[in-house]
C-alpha cells in the first residue's frame, strides 16, 4: 500500500512560513529589512495588541511596480539575487525571496506601493496565502503593509504568542537595533496610541545612542575601532570600571545585520577581563564590517547568524579593537588593590561600610526538622542542633568554614549572605516596609525604549521594593525614594538594573528576580574578610532560611564533606 503522498500546497506553504515567522517580532523584522533594502529613509511601524491584531510597517522607500507587487508574493521571488554567484556576496539584508510569502500565508495582509514612475499606485489583498482583490490606489512613492490577524489560520502556532506587552518588547528590541545599525533612518514604533520610539534621522551612531539611551549612558562608552585586511570593528564599549552586572547590553552586527554570535560575545567578553569587577560585563554596539565573500549569512532561517571564513581573525579583531580602547587605562587591580572588596564606583571614596544586617531582625522561626536533617543526615535536626554548629574561619577570604561533629562544611560567604537577605527582602517587601532614603534632588535617569516599559508595566513591584520612580516626560524618570540599604551613588545604577530583571516573565519570577538582585547588590562580596562575629551571625541567619543550601539565584551555597569522608582519606575509617 502506498502511504506517501505530497502534501497539498497550502499546508506546505504554512509549514514553510513557520520557519521564518514565529512571532510579530519576526514580521516586522523581515518588513523593516525590506524597507531598508528599499532605501527608505523613513520607517514607520505600528502595532495593535502587541502587533496580534496589526503590524503595520510603511516606508518611503523604492516603491514597486504594478508587476512586481503581485510576483513578490511567490515563494523564492527576489530583486536582490539573481545568479548562483551572488549568494556569496550578500549585500542586502533579504535575499531569499521567502518573507512576504510566508507572510502572507499565515495571514490577512494588505500592500499599498507605488514606485513613483506608473500613472497611479496599487493596493493589493491578499488572504491564507491566495489573492483576494487587486485596486488601483493613490498613494506617495513608497510601500505599506498591513499585517492583520497574524496565525488567524494556524491556531496551534497562535498559542505560542506571548502576552502583548512581551510580543512589544520583542518588537521594541528590534526596531532598537536596526535603529542602531542605521542611524541615517528615522524610525517610529507606536503601539496602540503610544509612541514608543522616535529617532530622526542623525549623522552618528554616537547621535543614535543618545537618542534611544541618554545622556549617561553615553558618558560611560568610548569609542572602539580596528581595522586589518579589509575588515573593520567599529561602534562603543564601556569605559574601564563601568560595565554592567548582565550582557543585556551588547549587540553586534555584522555588515549591518544584527546578529548573535559566540566568536565576537566571546572576544569582546575576554578582552575586558582584569578592566571590570568581577561579574561585571561591559556594554557594548560593536560593527563588524567584512568582505561579503568572507561570512555566510544563509546559515538560519530568519538569518540572525552568520559564518565566519576566518573566526580566528575575527576574534583577534575584536580583541585589538578593545585593547584599543583599554590600552592606556589601568586595570582594576592597579586602581584599587583591593580589588574585588568594594564596588569599584564610589567603594573607595565611600568606603563607609553596609551594616551587615541592615534591617531589624524578623521574628525569629526556628529551622524545621526537616530541612535541617535534610543538610545533616541522620541528625536529629532541631534548632540546637544548628546553634551547635562552630565556626573555624574563613578561607581565601570567601568561605566560611564551619562544622559539627559529623561533617565539615564550606560556606560561600557571599551566596549565604544573599540568601539571607532575600528573604528579609521579601518580608519586608510584602510588609511595605521598607526604610527609605528620599534624596533632596531626585536621581534623574534616561531610560532605553524597553526599560521605560518595563518601568511603566511594573510600578507596584518597584513600590513593594521600596523604589518610587516618577516619568518626566519622553523617557526620562525621577527616582524620588529608595530603600535605605543603598547608598544615593549606588541608586541610579541599581535601578537600572532592576528593569533589566523585569522586562519579562509572571509577576511571581519578577518579583523573586528584583528581591535576588537586591540582596546580590548588598551581600557582603567575595574576597572581603569578616568578623568571627559576623561569621557566627551569617551561618545562624543562614539556618534559619526557608532554603540555607540554595542561593535565590539557584546556585549551591554550602559544600559538606564527611567526617566518615575525612576519615576514610585518612585511613582511619
Ligand atoms: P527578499 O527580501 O528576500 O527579496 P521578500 O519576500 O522579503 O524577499 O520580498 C520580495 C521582494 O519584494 C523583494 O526582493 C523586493 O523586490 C520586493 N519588496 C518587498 N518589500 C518591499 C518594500 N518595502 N519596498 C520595495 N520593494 C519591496
Ligand atoms: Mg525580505
Amino acid at each position: 500500500m502506498n502511504r506517501i503522498a505530497l502534501l497539498p500546497p497550502e499546508i506546505s506553504q504554512k509549514i514553510a512560513a513557520g520557519e521564518v515567522i514565529e512571532r510579530p517580532s519576526s514580521v516586522v523584522k523581515e518588513l523593516v529589512e525590506n524597507s531598508l533594502d528599499a532605501g527608505a529613509g523613513e520607517i514607520r511601524v505600528e502595532l495593535l495588541d502587541g502587533g496580534k491584531r496589526l503590524i503595520r510597517v510603511h516606508d518611503n522607500g523604492s516603491g514597486m511596480s504594478r508587476d512586481d507587487s503581485r510576483i513578490c508574493f511567490e515563494r523564492h521571488s527576489t530583486s536582490k539575487i539573481s545568479r548562483e554567484e551572488d549568494l556569496s556576496a550578500i549585500r542586502t539584508l533579504g535575499f531569499r525571496g521567502e518573507a512576504l510569502a510566508s507572510i502572507s500565508a499565515v495571514s490577512r495582509l494588505t500592500l499599498l506601493t507605488w514606485d513613483g514612475e506608473e500613472a497611479q499606485g496599487v493596493q493589493i489583498e491578499r488572504e491564507d496565502g491566495a489573492l483576494v482583490r487587486v485596486l488601483d490606489a493613490a498613494f506617495p512613492k513608497g510601500t505599506r503593509i498591513d499585517v492583520e490577524d497574524l496565525f488567524f489560520n494556524l491556531p496551534a502556532r497562535k498559542k505560542f504568542l506571548r502576552s502583548d506587552r512581551s510580543e512589544l518588547s520583542l518588537v521594541t528590541k528590534y526596531i532598537t537595533n536596526a535603529a542602531l545599525a542605521f542611524p541615517g533612518v528615522r524610525f517610529i514604533l507606536i503601539h496602540g496610541k503610544r509612541e514608543i520610539i522616535n529617532s530622526p534621522a542623525v549623522g552618528t551612531l554616537r547621535e543614535r545612542i543618545f537618542q534611544l539611551y541618554g545622556r549617561s549612558f553615553l558618558d560611560r562608552l568610548a569609542e572602539v575601532e580596528n581595522e586589518d585586511k579589509g575588515a573593520r570593528i567599529s561602534g562603543f564599549a564601556s569605559r574601564p570600571l563601568t560595565g554592567r552586572p548582565d550582557k543585556n547590553h551588547q549587540f553586534f552586527f555584522v555588515n549591518k545585520r544584527p546578529v548573535r554570535d559566540r566568536v565576537l560575545q566571546a572576544a569582546l567578553n575576554q578582552s575586558y577581563r582584569g578592566f571590570l569587577e568581577k561579574d561585571m560585563s561591559p556594554e557594548a554596539f560593536l560593527f563588524l564590517s567584512v568582505p561579503y565573500e568572507e561570512i555566510d549569512v544563509n546559515v538560519h532561517p530568519s538569518k540572525t547568524e552568520v559564518r565566519f571564513r576566518d573566526a580566528s581573525f575575527v576574534f583577534q579583531l575584536v580583541l585589538k579593537a578593545a585593547a584599543n580602547l583599554l590600552l592606556g587605562t589601568r586595570t582594576i587591580k592597579e586602581i584599587y588593590p583591593q580589588a574585588g572588596e568594594s564596588r569599584a564606583e564610589g567603594g573607595v571614596a565611600e568606603k563607609a561600610e553596609r551594616p551587615f544586617f541592615p534591617l531589624v531582625r524578623p521574628e525569629s522561626s526556628p529551622v524545621t526538622e526537616a530541612e535541617t536533617s535534610a543538610f545533616f543526615p541522620g541528625a536529629a535536626g532541631s534548632p540546637a542542633h544548628v546553634s551547635s554548629l562552630r565556626v573555624f574561619g574563613q578561607y581565601l577570604d570567601t568561605y566560611i568554614l564551619a562544622g559539627r561533629e559529623d561533617a565539615l562544611l564550606v560556606i560561600d560567604q557571599h551566596n549565604a549572605h544573599e540568601r539571607v537577605l532575600f528573604e528579609k527582602y521579601e518580608e519586608i517587601g510584602r510588609a511595605k516596609k521598607w526604610p527609605r532614603r528620599m534624596p533632596l534632588i531626585p536621581v534623574l535617569l534616561d531610560l532605553s525604549p524597553s526599560q521605560a516599559l518595563a518601568l511603566e508595566e511594573n510600578g507596584p513591584l518597584l513600590e513593594e521594593a521600596g523604589f518610587r520612580a516618577e516619568a518626566m516626560g519622553g523617557r526620562s524618570v525621577a527616582v524620588r525614594e529608595f530603600p535605605e540599604i543603598f547608598k544615593d551613588a549606588e541608586a541610579a545604577e541599581v535601578f537600572l538594573s532592576l528593569l533589566e530583571e523585569i522586562k519579562e516573565g509572571g509577576s511571581e519570577a519578577k518579583r523573586e528576580r528584583l528581591l535576588a538582585t537586591m540582596a546580590c547588590k548588598t551581600a557582603v562580596k567575595a574576597g572581603e574578610p569578616l568578623s568571627r562575629e559576623k561569621m557566627g551571625f551569617l551561618v545562624e541567619e543562614l539556618f534559619k532560611t526557608s532554603r540555607p543550601s540554595l542561593c535565590p539565584h539557584g546556585r549551591p551555597v554550602i559544600v559538606k564533606i564527611d567526617r566518615s569522608e575525612i576519615e576514610k582519606g585518612l585511613r582511619r575509617g
